[in-house]
């Protein structure tokens, strides 16, 4: 159940995430936050017991009525801020790329279309794309498929392509990403699941291309993201001061300090790297590429340790591209608990880390009065749910601060 931009809703008595033993009379007016409140002792019945196991509560507010009523009942009910994913590729339909130019144009729509509405009902309702979907694609799908994700969008990948052909090059071709719409410029600054393991952490760019590449970004008031296993690469991204750092798997404690001096957040995309090691896994690659995702998955724990000890920040980001993906985004939350954070800790970096990363702070991933009124309803406490499909298959609800005409750029 998408609400989109509601004008008005009243929620009585619901729980938000994260805090325990209070509950919240929440006023949304044309899809913001207009008053949050603790309810009043005696106003609303207590919700149910604090209780240790997961049982989704199914007899509170059907889905439909969040559609309708002005007036909900949030009892025995969790609100989120909505979820902000970091490191999407949204306009992908398959693992290797020669697969989607065999598909009909008409068939990579769909997909694409069905990716946001998966993307959307998982509670992610604002995106980072890292590649491969250009603003004006983002536009399209989302007004015509109705689709309302918030999309910040990075449109190209800076590459291999892109080095040994001089600075004018990478100016030429940052001025095209620009000229796109796209806020973020994003470098692939070392290898990724295509390169032998001893040479994953080699820098694809000379350290004076790097460097343009980032003043140049920033200068046009661009931020910049940059896909980087590990090795020279991160110091680089420190020394230049990017917004974030992508994967990171090889960082080591040191280079994760000089991140957090440098304000450099940190987003894992974790569990990618487990599904693509898993013979089983629904990305069904071959051994040798397997075998590469099991290093990166035996380094990514201690990448994570790092950057928590050093005080980095860190955002939720999935890297998911394919049918099977999208949707199932929530999967990375259990990694990252898996890998040592809390679950406060998780969660922040989905919702008011992510939004700090994006540096829009000041209107997504809190609930507070004049924020942008992004939310997930859950019929259970997130904090209990023991797996991905526990929680995902609790969300009630999914609200949207925008509709698609606000979110596209296309004319009327
Ligand atoms: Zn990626």
């Amino acid at each position: 159940m998408i609400v989109k931009k509601p004008a008005f809703k009243s929620i009585r008595g619901i729980s938000i995430v994260g805090i325990a033993d209070k509950l919240f009379d929440i006023e949304i007016k044309h899809g913001r936050f207009v008053s949050v409140t603790e309810t009043e002792q005696g106003a609303t019945a207590i919700a149910s017991a604090p209780s240790d196991s997961f049982s989704t509560n199914a007899s509170s507010t059907n889905a439909s009525e969040w559609e309708k009523a002005e007036i909900i009942d949030g009892s025995g009910l969790w609100m989120s801020p909505g979820l902000i994913d970091l490191h999407t590729h949204m306009a992908w339909t398959d693992f290797d790329h020669a697969d989607q130019d065999k598909r009909d144009p008409a068939e990579v729509e769909t997909m694409q279309a069905q990716a946001f509405e998966a993307t959307l009902r998982t509670g992610v309702t604002t995106v980072r794309d890292a590649g491969g979907l250009a603003p004006s694609v983002a536009s399209h799908l989302v007004r015509t498929y109705g689709h309302p994700l918030r999309i910040d969008n990075a449109s190209h990948m800076f590459g291999a392509a892109d080095t040994s052909l001089g600075i004018e090059h990478l100016k030429r071709k940052a001025d095209e990403v620009f000229a796109s719409g796209a806020n973020w410029i994003k470098i692939m600054a070392t290898g990724g699941l295509g390169a032998p393991t001893e040479k994953v952490t080699d820098p694809v760019f000379s350290e004076e291309e790097f460097a343009f590449l980032v003043r140049y970004a920033h200068e046009n008031g661009r931020k910049v993201f940059v896909h980087a296993w590990g090795g020279v690469s991160i110091d680089w991204s420190a020394q230049a001061g990017v917004q974030s750092i992508e994967h990171g798997m090889f960082l080591t404690s040191d280079q994760a300090s000089r991140l957090a001096e440098a304000n450099v957040a940190f987003v894992p995309t974790a569990s990618i790297y487990r599904i693509a090691a898993d013979p089983q896994g629904v990305l069904a690659l071959p051994p040798v590429i397997r075998e590469r995702a099991a290093r990166a998955v035996e380094a990514h724990a201690n990448a994570v340790a790092h950057a928590q000890k050093a005080g980095v920040r860190i955002g939720f980001g999935t890297d998911y591209a394919t049918p099977h993906l999208h949707g199932r985004n929530l999967q990375e939350l259990y990694t990252l608990l898996d890998y040592g954070m809390t679950h406060q800790e998780i969660w922040s970096s989905a919702t008011s880390e992510a939004a700090h990363i994006l540096g829009r702070s000041d209107e997504l991933g809190t609930i507070a009065a004049g924020y942008l009124a992004d939310a997930v309803v859950f019929a259970a406490d997130p904090y209990l749910a023991k797996s991905e499909a526990q929680l995902r298959q609790s969300i009630k609800a999914v609200l949207t601060g925008s509709d698609e005409k606000e979110l596209s750029t296309l004319a009327d």
